[in-house]
């Protein structure tokens, strides 16, 4: 499952440097404050930078989001101690359905806005953009799909510790997001943004157990919005943990990769993390909406 996860993000990544490239190359219309008269290339078009914005904070967050849960697995056979290899195999188990389901959900709207960002061209076959969004296609359907991993996740993972393991991930991520400190104001509205996602799934995670008690069946109807929330959130806390290493670098020939850590954790922050409240509205709503519909309705 892991893997597939990476090969969700990785064939993501593919589509984003191939629409970096079209947006840098394609000529079309003037931007809203253009220096010089006349078209421009249409990376310079708010619309497109905001569209290569989507996909590049998602597919690093996504990537971060796996390599951190391949990290779990490490420390659960050469941690320290017992005490440290328990608690990060628990942690792997807990991240694996997100890691598969949520990295394969972000690489299919990543080569989407893909296809998007090449126009017309995308569309046809002479780009290759519209060949990443058919191969990426398969990968939240096998080795299970989001639908099974959602469930995996509040069934087996949540129901089955009664929360434990996402409240030791919510505590840290908590505790890390307090602890970073420094005067960038970029890296500053990013972590507030970060502590604010962190509180709406501690929240819902809570409402989840309460409706997995009574109704299992209305759980199981916001599983995935509950796993895309899970996603969010934790990719909201990596990303801004990154941005805060980046900004405490001295200056140096990496200058540009670290600035561009900070400005795309920024854009994270300011443009993708919003979806974790209304995900998160949805889950402490509970399912009743799709339990109470007959099936004949449909
Ligand atoms: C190209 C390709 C390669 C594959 N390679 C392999 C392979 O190497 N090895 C292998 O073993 N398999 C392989 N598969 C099979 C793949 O794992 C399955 O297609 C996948 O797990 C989905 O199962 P299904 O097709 O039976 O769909 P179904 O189980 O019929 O699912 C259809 C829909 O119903 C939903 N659904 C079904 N049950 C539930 C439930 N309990 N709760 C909520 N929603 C549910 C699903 O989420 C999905 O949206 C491959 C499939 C493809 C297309």
């Amino acid at each position: 499952r892991l893997s597939v996860g990476s090969e969700g993000y990785a064939v993501g990544e593919r589509a984003l440097q191939r629409a970096t490239e079209w947006a840098r190359t394609r000529v079309q219309g003037k931007p809203p404050v253009a220096r010089r008269a006349g078209p421009a290339p249409i990376i310079n078009h708010p619309d497109v930078k905001r569209m290569l914005l989507v996909m590049k904070s998602q597919t690093e967050a996504a990537r971060a989001l796996t390599l951190y849960a391949a990290l779990q697995f490490d420390l659960a056979t050469c941690g320290a101690d017992e005490k440290v290899r328990r608690g990060a195999a628990s942690r792997g188990e807990l991240l694996t359905p997100i890691v598969k389901g949520w990295c394969t959900e972000i690489g299919n709207e990543v080569a989407g806005l893909g296809v998007q960002v090449h126009g017309g061209m995308g569309y046809i076959e002479e780009t290759g953009a519209a060949q990443y969004l058919r191969d990426v296609r398969i990968t939240t359907i096998y080795e299970g799909t989001t639908g099974i991993q959602s469930n995996d996740l509040i069934g087996r993972k949540l129901g089955r510790d009664r929360g434990a393991a996402m409240g030791a991930l919510v505590g840290d991520m908590e505790r890390e997001l307090q602890a970073i400190g420094g005067t960038d104001a970029s890296v500053d509205a990013t972590r507030k943004a970060a502590l604010e996602a962190v509180a709406a799934l501690q929240s819902a995670t809570q409402a989840l157990l309460r409706t997995l008690a009574s109704r299992p069946d209305a759980a199981m109807a916001v599983s995935v919005p509950y796993l895309k929330l899970s996603g969010y959130v934790t990719c909201g806390w990596l990303l801004a943990k990154s941005a805060a290493i980046a900004a405490a670098k001295p200056a140096g020939p990496d200058g540009e990769f670290y600035a561009a850590k900070i400005r795309t954790a920024r854009f994270y922050a300011a443009q993708v993390l919003p979806g974790a409240a209304a995900l998160a509205r949805v889950v402490e709503g509970g399912g009743m909406s799709v339990v109470e519909t007959d099936a004949a309705l449909i």
